[in-house]
């Protein structure tokens, strides 16, 4: 099947509330154009350079989708990220979220952010513990800023995990969303849960995922 038929059936597979985003890290520029045109509307990309090589080979294409960053973002390249995506999903420190804001105070941006959860608690992966005063301090923290705003959390779950680890991971970050919803802090609008790859969507959907970042489903193995 080609990449725009996956897509379509893929899309009317997944319930309507849970929005794709479609991980396009390696892939080809002809390959995303191809998922474009077949009605994406979200495109993930772990990488700054790419990404932004990616977006303008596109052309006007790139500008009917909305972009996410879903890789590790380093401080050094947080103004070329902000130029380049529309949401940065993989915000797990205070600090990383102030040079976030410092800079688009400056280019007169709101950013939407996410915070990224380490779910499986696993030290080669970035994110927040899963731990609810730490991501209650960080969220408060987040909110205290002018030009970011809170909408989600994301997680990855653990990378080898069995289906009941990945589960477990999900329903952990599941149950972080909700308890922070509950807060009501002022300046959040928490309505992402971000979590779900080729693997795992089918999983993360039913622990409550309202986003899923499939890659490999749609394009073929990297
Ligand atoms: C690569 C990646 C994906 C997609 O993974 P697939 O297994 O190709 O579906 C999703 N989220 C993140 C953060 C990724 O790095």
């Amino acid at each position: 099947m080609s990449i725009a038929d996956t897509y379509r059936r893929l899309r009317s597979e997944i319930p309507r509330h849970v929005t794709i985003v479609v991980a396009a890290k390696t892939r080809s520029v002809p390959e995303m154009l191809e998922v474009i045109e077949a009605g994406a509307t979200d495109i993930g990309h772990n990488y700054v350079q790419e990404a932004e090589q990616a977006r303008a080979a596109l052309g006007p294409a790139a500008g009917r989708v909305r972009w996410h960053l879903i890789g590790h973002l380093q401080t050094n390249k947080i103004n070329k990220a902000l130029q380049v995506f529309d949401v940065i999903q993989t915000v797990d420190s205070l600090d990383t979220a102030r040079a976030i804001d410092k800079r688009a105070a400056v280019l007169g941006l709101v950013v939407p952010v996410y915070i990224e959860i380490n779910s499986a608690v696993e030290a080669s992966k970035s994110g927040v513990v899963p731990e609810l005063e730490a991501v209650i301090a960080l969220a408060r923290g987040v909110c205290a800023l002018k030009h970011v705003r809170l909408e989600g959390l994301m997680t990855m779950g653990p990378l080898n995990g069995d289906d009941d680890q990945v589960r477990a991971a999900f329903r952990k970050t599941h149950c972080l969303f909700e308890r922070l919803r509950e807060l009501e802090l002022s300046g959040a609008h928490l309505h992402t849960l971000s979590m779900g790859m080729t693997d795992s969507y089918r999983s993360a959907i039913e622990e409550g995922a309202t986003m899923v970042r499939p890659g490999t489903i749609v394009f073929g193995p990297r």
